[in-house]
Parts: C-alpha cells; structure tokens; sequence
C-alpha cells in the first residue's frame, strides 16, 4: 500500500492539534473508499476489516522519523550559521558596545530585579537548545542576578501520574530519539547518587524554617502522591511524567517515571540537566509543589553539587502553598518570596491539560511509541507556545502587573500607614512566625491529647449522671438515693478538678511558659481550630483549581461557555463543596467560643472567621495563616492586632512582586527581541550559503515564520520600531540588537485575545483531602441558600474624625442614698418585659457590679440596658432598638440567616429609626464601645471612652453589613420592601478619652446609652462618677423581686 505525502503531512498538523487520530483517519478513509465502491480484499477475495489502520499507522511513524531527519538537518546548518555569527561578534564587541551604549542609555534597569541594580553581571549565554525552546527565558546576554532577588530564570517542576503504560502493551524496536526526554541511565544515576548520600548521617544545616513544619509538608504530600503511585505499578511499567517548564509553561524537558516510591529523582535529574545547559554564573529558582522538603533534602544529603546547590532557590507553587504550613509558606510561598515577580509555578496544569488528549493512547501502545507521542507533542505545543509569548507578556502586564498592582496600590494608600512602618511590621511578623516556639502545637498537641480525651470522656459521664438525677428525682424522692447521687456529683466535680490538676502537672508551662494561666478548654478550642483550618485549606484548593482551569477555558479563543453560563457552573463548583463550607462554619463556630471563653490577660491573638463564600474565601487575607497558638511577649505587635497593618503588609508584598514582575518583563521583552534579530541573521547566513541549496525552501518558510513574530511579539516593552530596525539590521550579520525598556506608560494594548485553551472538564481535581473525625457530631447540616443571593455591594461608609459641633449633654444624677445591701445575693429573674425577653442576673454578674475593679460582661451590659430602658422608658423610646453584645459577632462569624433573625427579630429593628448596638474588643485587652446606627440621616455615631479612631475603621465596615443583612433577612421574612442603603457618614462624640484606667469602658457604654434614651448626645458623667454609676445600676438588678419557685 502506498499513502501520498500529502495526507502524510496533512496528518501531521491533525496530529499536532488533536494528538493521535490514526484510528478515526484509518475508519474514515474505509469508508470514503467504500462510498466510492472500493473494498479492499485479500488474497482470497474476502474484505479486510480495518484495512488502513496498521499500514498508516507505520507510514506516519516513518514520515515522522523523516521529518525529524530533516528537522535535524536543518538545525544543524543553523547552529552553524549561529556560531559562524558569534564568532563574528566577538572581535568586533568593542565596535558593537559603542552602538548598543547608545541604546542602553535608556535602561538603566535592564540587568538587574532589584531598584538599585548593583550586581555585576556577567556576559554569558544558555546553550542554544533552550534558547530556542525559550527565548524570553533563556536568551539573554548576561547573568548572576543573586537568588534572594529572583535569580535569572524560573522554572517549575511537576509530577503528573496520568501518563501511564500498560506493562501488558509490550515495547518495539527503537526508531526514535526523544529530544524531550532525558534517557533513563541518566535518571537512575542520580537515583543511585541519592540512595548513596542517604545512607550517610544527615548534614548540619542552617534551616530556614523549623524543621516540625517541613515535616508537616512532607507528611501531607506523601499522603497524598505516595499511596497512588505504588498501587499503579501493578499493572503498568511506566507511572508517569515529570515535567521541567520555563516561565512561560512551555516544556524544557520530561523525565520517564517508572519507579515506585522515590520520586525526588525525577526532579532533581531534570535540574541538574538544565544546569548543564546553562552558564556558570546563572542563578535559577525552582518552583515545586514540595519545594521546601526538596530544598531541605539537597540541604541535609551531598545529591548535587555544591556548584549547583549553591545557584538554586526553591519555592512552593502559588496554589499549592495553601497545603503548607504558615511557617513554610514564610520562607518558600513565592506570593511572600521577594524576587519572584508574578511567577506561580501552576503552568505545569495548564500544559498537563493540554496532553489530556494523550492519556488514552499511550496506556496501549509500545512503551517507545509513548514516549515518541508525548516528545512529538511537546515540540508542537512548544513551537505554538514560542509564537505567543508576546501575547503571553501583554497579558502579564495587563491583567498581572496594571490591574493587581494598581490595586495594591491604592490598598497601601487607604490603610493609613505608612510604608516603612509596613514593612519593619512585615520583618517582625516573620521572624515571630519562624521561631521554634510558634512550631509549639504539633509538640504541645500530642501531650494534651490524653488529657483532653480524658476530659471528654468525663464531660459525658458528667451530661449521664445529670440525665440520671433528673429522671430518679421525678419519680423517687428517697433520701438515700438522692445523697447517694450528691456524693457521686461530688466526686465527679473533684475528677473535672484532678483534670486540671494533671494538665498542670504535664508542666506544659515549663516548655510553654506562656500558657501558663491560660484555660484548658481554651487551649482545646484553639488547637481544634488550627487543625481545622490547615484542613480548610487543602480542601480549598481543589475548588480554587477548578475555578481556573473554568476561567480559563471561558478567557479562551474558543468561548465555549456564556458569560450566564459560566456564573452558573462556578456556582455549581462552590455547592459542590458541602464538606469545605462546614468546615467552614464549624471553624467560624470556634472562633465564636474562643471569644467567649477569651481573657485578655492571655494575650493569645484571636482567629478570625472565615467567609463562607468561595469568591470571599479566596481573596481573604487570612485564609493563608495558621491560627496563632502561643501568647505574644509584651506588647501585642500591630501586625497581629491591627487589620488596617495586615491590609498593608499584604498589599505592599502584592505592590513589590508587581514591581519585580515587570522588571523581569522588560528583561524578556529584551532577550526575545535580540533572539529576533540574531534569528533572522541566523537564517539569512544559512540562505546565503551555497551549499545549503537543498533546503532552501524550508529555511525560506522559517524566515517567513520569524518574520510573522514582527506582527505578534512586539510590546511594550519592545515596540514594533525595534523590531523593525532589528530586521533592518540583519544584514549586517554580527550586530547586536538592542531593545528598549519599559516606559513608565504601560496601559492597554488592544488586539490580544490569545488564551491558552484549556479544556476544563477533563482535569482531574487534586487530590481531596479528607476532613476526618472533626467534622462527625456538631450541628453543621444547616444549608443556607446565602450563594443564590444576588451580590450586592454593601454600601459605603465614610468616617470622618470630627465631632458635631453642638452635643446635647446629659447630667443625669446618680447619687442614691439607698443602703448597700449586703449578704446573701441570689439570681435575680426578670420575666419579658417592655419588649425584652427573660432577663437572668446569676450572683456572679451581681457581684462584678458590686465590685470596684470587675469589668463587665456581656449579661451585665445587655442586662443593665433592658433596665435602663425600662426605667427612661418615654415617648420616643418606640423607635430605639437595643441590640445585644452578641449581635454583630454573628455577623462576623457569618452566622446563617435563620440564627441570626432567631436572636434578634423580637427588637423588630425593622420598625425603627434608631439602633443602639454595644460593641465588645476582644483584642488587646477587651473593651467596649458603643455605635448608635441612624437610620434616618444614615450616621453611625460612634462612642469610645479612649476615643481610638484605628479600630473603627473595621467595625464600621462590619456595622454596614450588618444593617445591610439586617435590612434583606427582614424582607426575606416579613416582606418590608428591600431598601438601598445609599451612602453613610460616620462621626465620633468624643475626641478626647474620658477614661484613664482600664476598667470603666462597660460602665461607659451604659451611661452613654442612658444618655441616648434620654434623648441626649453625649453623657455628661465624669470618670469620678463611675463608682456611683456601679452602684445604681446594682440598684437597679437588685430592685428585680426575687422569685421563688
Ligand atoms: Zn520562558
Ligand atoms: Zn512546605
């Protein structure tokens, strides 16, 4: 049988756009042949079935090995032509410097990341093999940027577990040599080495990070990757491929995984690979999903030379540093990594995606033919990925460097602190965060786990004997019975005091000095929570992953999905994460009884809720972090306890990596238009040499294919005129070319639509992490229907530092001459009176208003302002609701709608004009404020006997949502027509604090909301007055008639 060349090539560009399709080409043509009344038939006049299949099968293999005979060729006569131009070049630098001095004039900047560029560079070039795989990466004239600002190049590294090959598809004869794949002798070597070195003790080393948290790395990837792989080798002989990718994702090399376990191999071969292809002095960063344990390994074990280990950086990927360890993520997350641009290390997934289509075919065919189909295809994807490189850097520089460095940008601005403030903060944080002693948990949890098993198990025999008294008291009043029920209560009360006792004896103290003092049960709560959220987090990713690869296929050429579309499948993807979203609510849930059970005096920064939104939760600025265990020393620093310090931090790392990005731009926008220019010279050298007549038409269409980059490459960064005069240039072969650098003007650029095309649906997710035994139990079903809301922006508020000019004083008297009742003090009970519901005052909440120095609770704030309502109860009083302590929590803590209209739907807020809600700091060291929401002139006034202006930039914020949710439950539940909120103003009542001592705040905040029923501004108490203050309002509980039953 013979098959024209045409179809032949004809099949191959089929090939490099739907990878294998020989089947449906062979099917095809026998029917196109049977249509047209031809059978092919054998010897004995019977039909073939599938005639063409086998036969087309090995006339495209062997056309390929043609053409990459010829590719070869090709390349040879070119490398000659490249050299031939080099050595042109170098007798000549002195003549070529004085031209390019005159174009480097204007960029200062061009050779180093860092603002001052003070390195020296030296002059060198990457071998011509990665050149011309990259020539943004790669093909720069000089290099030695030190690795703490980014080094030279960035690569990434991934595993992908797909690729698989049956052992039972058998192998052939070789007839290919993969220009991708590094031979497996040179893989297994550097298993060898590693084994080896592993053998010997581990080396001392300075580590960065502690080494608990690299453990935790290390455990959860193994977790993950470790099991799968083993169970695969089973039945196939080759598991998977290791990729080597630059920047811009386009493949540099593959290895061939085809061992169990061990897979640091793979990696580490392909980067030892690459450094033999570039020159001494470059310095590369590695991006990898386990970075820091790689790092670590190289750091412990002689595997690479130290010429090499002393020019490599790792760092996590983007995504995947959510799987890491806060610590970690320090040191090795690339977004809090200075030097690392805008690099991410995830176009590893995007070019997994684009071999989708090869999975299927090469589990079947010979273990050659694979690695034959994957090397092919990557020559194809990279050659396409070559040519959209200038897309590739319009896009970085619109979408990365304009749109998130603008908006960092004005995030600094509006936090109200300064930069250098910003950035000491940044240092400090990181140096608490490193230290041995925030690695505490892990030692400090295995410890604790006894006891706070223990405890559970008696909190439940303490609910089964509650359980028991009740019933034997209902029906049996036995003397005898019941003492024998108080003794066992007794004895139970003195096991819950030995708890404390034996967790005291654990001297936990001794090697955490600073939980000293602080409650069990909040110790508890707050491990549960720092477990809860490292889980949060890898379960996060999988759904931020999902939303990608969506986003991109929807950015792509191919619009394949509606914009109505699109919303709707990402909603589907967040619903489909019932097992995140409670982990969620239960995380936001202990979050709640941390602060119920906080004491200032423990000095233990507070979690913050998470939201429950998966567009919220991706852009929230703690997600990332791991819940604070240990105490802060002395004061509490303000990048734990300010929020507007953490905004800045984090915008600042955002503005910094924007600003490297784009410097690295302009290095590429450079390298790639030198690559033009020598490229052109290149092929015009090799047209002009006689010898290579024969391959003149190919060498022809590559100056055609080089020309076409002028329409598709120029940038910004290197505009169309230097292109252009580098073409112009290219006649005078040895000349260097030159390209400007980025003006300051870096806005849009039209015409650039090239996504990369990602098919969405075939990527299988990560790998989901299991939640464990924290989610069973806990009232976590409630299945709010918040993600069918239409967004509203909440509305904005503007807080303006100045008091109104007059205030309406209140000089109300408190003096009484009543008889300080002293002696037995019992709860007090109020039944629902004047619109309150049941009020309970236990002795302790009386007692702390009969002390001098107690600070209020939550009973005795919400308590004592019930009472005062009654007792100012007046005209105007209807149109004031009172709202409790624990209302604007729930709204940071995100609970659903049914609790919150539970709790506060008997103020029917919705009637009325004036809203008085009391405010509770935790942090630093507990206080109380007061907002009074108008609803008529839409103002916040804010009280604050330290008059702080900081905090109120948050609880504004969170005093706006809650009026907005507010307003939406109500029209959910009794149909109030929803209104728009419009704009609010927010003002303080004092400038000045009336409060010295750190006491009085919550008796503050009483006497200014007695001051607001009686329809004054502004209290007109005295601190002198507060001891007298105390005592009226003990007066007032006490005046509550004790019920008995
Ligand atoms: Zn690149
Ligand atoms: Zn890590």
């Amino acid at each position: 049988m013979a098959v024209a060349i045409e179809l032949l090539a004809f099949y191959r560009a089929l090939f490099e756009r739907s990878c294998d399709a020989i089947n449906a080409l062979a099917s095809a043509l026998n029917s196109h042949y049977n249509r047209r009344g031809f059978r092919m038939t054998g010897r004995e006049g019977n039909t073939i079935q599938e005639p063409f299949r086998r036969s087309l099968g090995h006339a495209v293999q062997w056309f390929d090995v043609l053409q990459v005979e010829m590719e070869h060729r090709v390349e040879s006569i070119l490398t000659q032509s490249r050299e031939h131009i080099s050595a042109a070049r170098t007798p000549t630098s002195h003549q070529s410097e004085t031209q390019s001095d005159h174009l480097e004039n204007h960029q200062p900047n061009s050779n180093s990341l860092s603002p001052q560029g003070t390195t020296e560079l030296a002059q060198s070039s990457c071998a011509s093999l990665l050149v011309q795989r990259c020539p943004a990466c790669f093909g720069g004239n000089s290099h030695g940027r030190p690795l703490a600002e980014g080094g030279d190049i960035h690569v990434a590294t991934d595993g992908n577990f797909h690729h698989r090959h049956r052992r039972s598809a058998g192998d052939c004869p070789a007839f290919y040599e993969p220009v991708y794949f590094l031979p497996k002798a040179q893989v297994d070597t550097v298993g060898q080495r590693i084994m080896k070195a592993r053998r010997r003790q581990p080396k001392k080393h300075k580590a960065l990070v502690p080494d608990e948290a690299i453990d935790q790395c290390e455990t959860s990837y193994e977790a993950a990757d470790g099991k799968k792989q083993k169970t695969a080798m089973d039945s196939f002989d080759d598991t998977g491929v290791m990729a080597l990718i630059c920047r811009h994702d386009i493949p540099l090399f593959f290895a061939n995984i085809d061992t169990p376990g061990e897979q640091q191999k793979y990696s580490i071969a392909l980067i030892e690979h690459l450094f033999s292809l570039l020159p001494s002095q470059a310095n590369v960063v590695v991006l990898y999903d386990v970075g820091c344990v790689l790092a670590r390994s190289l750091a412990q074990y002689d595997i690479l030379d130290s010429k090499i280990t002393s020019r490599v950086r790792f760092v996590t990927t983007a995504m995947h540093a959510y799987g890491h360890e806060w610590a970690c993520q320090l040191i090795y997350n690339p977004r809090l990594s200075v030097g690392l641009g805008l690099s991410d290390g995830e176009g590893t997934e995007r070019l997994w995606s684009r071999f989708i289509k090869l999975i299927g075919i090469e589990r079947a065919s010979s273990r050659q033919r694979r690695l034959w189909l994957i090397d092919r295809q990557a020559a194809a994807i990279g050659h396409d990925m070559r040519k959209e490189l200038g897309s590739w850097l319009k896009r970085r520089m619109r979408k990365g460097v304009g749109e998130q460095g603008d908006a960092a940008q004005e995030v600094i601005a509006s936090c109200g602190v300064p930069v250098a403030e910003l950035q000491s903060q940044w240092k400090h944080q990181r140096a608490a965060q490193l230290s041995v002693r925030a690695h505490a948990p892990t030692r400090l949890k295995k410890e604790l786990d006894s006891v706070l098993t223990l405890q559970a198990d008696l909190d439940s025999s303490e609910r089964a004997l509650q359980a028991a008294r009740a019933t034997i008291e209902k029906d049996c009043v036995s003397e005898h019975a019941l003492s024998v029920l108080d003794s066992m209560e007794r004895s139970q009360n003195r096991l819950l005091d030995k708890i404390e006792t034996l967790y005291a004896s654990l001297n936990v103290q001794d090697k955490f000095p600073e939980l000293e003092g602080v409650h069990l049960e909040f110790v508890r709560i707050l491990l549960m929570a720092r477990d809860l959220k490292i889980n949060i987090r890898k379960r996060a990713i999988g759904s931020f992953f999902e939303w990608d690869k969506l986003d991109r296929a929807v950015g792509g050429k191919d619009k394949t999905l509606g914009t109505k579309l699109h919303q709707q499948t990402r909603k589907a993807i967040a619903k489909r994460q019932p097992a995140l979203m409670a982990a969620i609510k239960k995380f936001n849930k202990y979050c709640e009884q941390l602060e119920e059970h906080y004491d200032p005096s423990y000095a233990i920064p507070l979690p913050t809720p998470l939201p429950t939104k998966l567009a919220d939760l991706r852009s929230d600025q703690t997600l990332l972090q791991d819940v604070w265990i240990s105490p802060s020393t002395g004061e509490i620093p303000l990048w734990l306890e300010d929020s507007s310090v953490r905004e800045g931090i984090r915008a600042l790392l955002k503005r910094d990596r924007c600003r490297e990005e784009q410097c690295r731009l302009g290095i590429e926008a450079d390298n790639m238009c030198r690559w033009f220019g020598l490229e052109l010279c290149t092929v015009e050298l090799a047209l002009r040499q006689p010898q290579n007549s024969l391959f003149h038409p190919i060498l022809q269409h590559r100056r055609e294919a080089i020309l076409e980059l002028q329409e598709q490459w120029p940038t910004h960064l290197a505009s169309t005129v230097r292109y252009t005069e580098s073409s112009k240039r290219r006649r005078v072969a040895g000349c260097p070319v030159v390209c400007s650098l980025p003006s300051e003007n870096i806005a849009e650029e039209d015409g650039e639509n090239a996504e990369i095309e990602v098919s969405s649906s075939l990527v299988e997710p990560p790998d989901q992490i299991l939640l464990g035994d924290v989610l069973i139990g806990g009232d976590i079903g409630d299945n709010d229907e918040e993600e069918e809301e239409e967004e509203v922006a909440p509305p904005v508020v503007d807080l303006q530092w100045n008091a109104p000019r007059s205030l309406k004083v209140d000089f109300i008297d408190v003096s009484s001459n009543a008889l300080i009742i002293s002696g037995n003090i019992v709860r007090r009970t109020r039944p629902p009176s004047d619109g309150f519901p049941r009020l309970t005052f236990e002795p302790k909440d009386i007692e702390i208003l009969g002390s001098k120095e107690a600070r209020l609770n939550d009973t005795c704030i919400n308590g004592c302002a019930a009472l005062l309502y009654s007792r100012f109860l007046s005209s105007h009083s209807d149109q004031i609701a009172i709202f409790s302590t624990h209302d604007l929590p729930r709204i940071r803590y995100n609970a659903s709608d049914e609790v919150i209209w539970r709790n506060m739907s008997w103020t029917r807020y919705w009637e009325k004009s004036i809203w008085i809600l009391p405010i509770h700091r935790p942090s630093p060291c507990g206080h109380w404020v007061l907002c009074t929401i108008d609803l008529t002139s839409q103002r916040l006034v804010l009280f604050d006997s330290l008059a702080e202006q900081r905090p109120w930039k948050n609880d504004t914020q969170d005093i706006i949502k809650l009026i907005s949710r507010l307003f939406t439950i109500a029209s959910r539940k009794c149909g109030i027509p929803r209104r728009h909120l419009g704009d609010w103003t927010a003002n303080p009542v004092l400038l000045t604090p009336i409060q010295t001592n750190g006491i009085d705040c919550g008796l503050w905040v009483l006497a200014q909301l007695a001051a607001l029923l009686r329809g004054y501004d502004i209290t007109g108490l005295q601190e002198i007055d507060m001891a007298a203050f105390r005592q009226y309002l003990r007066l007032l509980v006490l005046r509550i008639p004790v019920v008995t039953l």
